[in-house]
């Protein structure tokens, strides 16, 4: 349950840890690598971060919300500072991005929506730019969240910065297109839009082990149990 903390605070700020090891995907970690002294770590007090979202889409609590993050050189004040951990963009799941949004909804409704949502990047060079956190939490051009939440859109594509049909069409072998693509990268297989032999047998593997009646066609059934599946976690790979 989200508090507010005692401090101005008018902006979110969003990271990543910078790293896909899994040894590394906890807030102790980055609570190391913040207070080791240098040259190892940075030599502060604490963690930089309020939030730290791990891979499994767990949260925990880093710096106490009530002290000035050490997060975005220059632009610390009135902020709240979320890590989520991971590099590269396809590796971050979809469980953290739910998590994230859930945590922003709060966010954003503990201040009656005056207050906008930013990725490090917007205020530093290069830093944090690895996942899609406009359209994850469906931000408009100023950063704000809207109050009307942001949880309604399917999250896993959002995430992936794709174009969702909002009726997903009911596709089977021999038909080509965006649907097929996006369908074989839910398959984890090349995306080459041509459902073909190879793009079959993996829809009718998928529905044999989720319980699906294995006739190739993927209907509306077939593409929610895509959705739903952890594979997605791994959707543009
Ligand atoms: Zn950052």
């Amino acid at each position: 349950m989200f508090k507010k903390p005692n401090r101005k605070v008018d902006r979110v700020f969003l990271h990543c840890s910078a790293s896909d090891v899994a040894s590394h995907d906890n807030v102790a970690t980055m609570r190391r690598w913040h207070t080791d002294p240098k040259p190892q770590g940075r030599g502060w007090s604490d963690v930089g971060y309020h939030l730290f979202i791990r891979k499994s889409g767990q949260l925990e609590s880093g710096r106490p919300l009530e002290k000035i993050p050490a997060a975005q050189a220059g632009h610390n004040t009135g902020t709240i500072a979320i890590c989520l951990h991971g590099l590269d963009e396809p590796n971050f799941t979809n469980a953290q991005y739910n998590t994230l949004t859930a945590l922003c909804v709060e966010i954003n409704n503990a201040y009656s929506g005056n207050l906008t949502f930013h990725g490090h990047k917007e205020v530093a060079a290069k830093a944090c730019k690895v996942y899609f956190y406009k359209d994850i939490l469906k931000l408009d051009q100023f950063g704000r969240l809207g109050l009307s939440g942001a949880s309604t859109r399917p999250l896993a594509h959002a995430a992936h910065n794709e174009r969702v049909p909002d009726a997903w069409p009911t596709i089977r072998r021999g038909d080509r297109g965006e649907a097929v693509a996006l369908l074989q990268r839910f398959l984890m297989i090349k995306d080459d839009g041509i459902f073909g032999p190879k793009t079959d047998s993996e829809v009718r593997n998928f529905q044999s082990a989720n319980g699906l009646s294995r006739d190739g066609v993927v209907g509306q059934m077939t593409w929610t149990a895509l959705i739903g599946t952890d594979r997605i976690e791994h959707f543009g790979e």
